[in-house]
């Protein structure tokens, strides 16, 4: 018996590594283990050993199927995973191949309207600024020539930090302007920067505004700076955002920083029989500017004396909605992936 055993072992371990596919496995197995096998025909004979030889033929009956099972599981196995090597390279995938690329986003309007403007001013020498979305009341306010009493803070709707910030009050920017007064300070004249950025109004929001929305300040600060050279660099401006040349006219304006101060309008570059863009006066506001204010100057470290500027704010939310054809600021900070997915870079 324990003869049989052991050839029982070794010749189904043979088997068994023998075995081609999943096939000719099972069939092996129930061969060896299954209920009419050689293993359990084996057994049957135990009944006729003598009474202290059959616990030994057990156990060692025992041991055999346990290596022949654990052979048995190995094998399947190592089948299982040539065939799925076999099936993979059946149907020409190889799984060492990349996976499919990963959907892009797009370049959100405003930002494709702030890059083409960073170009432009890029080219003709201007250097980009950044500065902080929250601004103390001097730079925002102060340095701008807007004391707290004057009338302008008023026209904007201000949101202030609380209180508890110390001595110097902070709120979020209502403009780019205060660009204007860092890029100076920093970099001191002769200078030509332009400053994109996110500004914020405690606005009730309609088609036309909206609490945040982006600006692009323009400051030019050399000497012998006139009135002339803005108007340059404002229709040079306009050519390179509608990438053609537009008939321009200036307006006087105020605005605290600038003396004097002007808008700039633009012929309505969409106008046809009822235009909404521009209500039907073929005429739309685009750019206020004007030569940079003496207080300001100074407030940067600039004599103004010595030195003159210009300096032009441009609304990059108005510019991407009128080269995009939007009609409702709103769309422009929703986030909504309907509105942008229609702005593919
Ligand atoms: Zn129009």
């Amino acid at each position: 018996m324990r003869e049989q055993l052991a050839a029982l072992r070794e010749e189904g371990l043979a088997e068994v590594a023998s075995a081609q596919n999943g096939e000719q496995l099972a069939a092996v197995e129930v061969a060896l283990l299954g209920r009419s096998g050689r293993l359990t025909a084996l057994l049957k004979g135990v009944g006729r050993l003598a009474a202290e030889e059959r616990p030994l033929i057990g156990k060692l009956a025992n041991e055999v199927k346990a290596a022949l099972s654990q052979s048995l599981a190995a094998k399947q196995e190592e089948l299982a995973a040539a065939e799925l090597a076999q099936d993979l390279a059946g149907v020409g995938l190889d799984p060492t191949l990349p996976g499919p690329p990963a959907p892009f986003g797009a370049v959100h309007p405003v930002m494709q309207a702030a890059r083409d403007l960073e170009d432009h001013f890029s080219s003709l020498g201007y250097v980009i600024w950044d500065g902080p979305e929250v601004e103390s009341e001097a730079n925002n306010f102060d340095a701008l020539n807007i004391p707290a009493d004057h009338p302008a803070r008023e026209s904007h709707d201000t949101i202030w930090m609380a209180e508890d910030t110390g001595p110097e009050r902070f709120c979020l920017r209502t403009h780019t302007s205060p660009v204007q007064v860092r890029a100076l300070r920093e970099l001191g004249a002769p200078l030509r920067v332009v400053a994109p950025g996110r500004v914020f109004r405690q606005e009730a929001q309609d088609a036309t505004h909206e609490h945040s929305f982006h600006q692009m300040e323009g400051l030019v600060v050399d000497k012998g700076v006139g009135v002339p050279h803005m108007l340059h660099a404002m229709n040079s401006l306009l050519e390179g955002v509608f990438g053609r040349k537009l008939e321009t006219r200036l307006r006087p304006g105020f605005f605290p920083f600038v003396e004097p101060g002007f808008e700039l309008d633009a012929r309505c570059p969409f106008c046809k029989a009822g235009c909404r863009v521009c209500k039907g006066t073929r005429w739309i506001e685009l750019m206020p500017g004007g030569l940079v204010h003496p207080h300001v100057l100074r407030s940067a470290g600039v004599n103004p004396n010595e030195y003159s500027g210009f300096a032009f704010g441009l609304g990059l939310s108005r510019i991407a909605m009128l080269r995009s054809n939007i009609d409702d600021i709103r769309w422009m900070m929703s986030g909504d992936l309907r509105f942008l997915r229609q702005f593919p870079s």
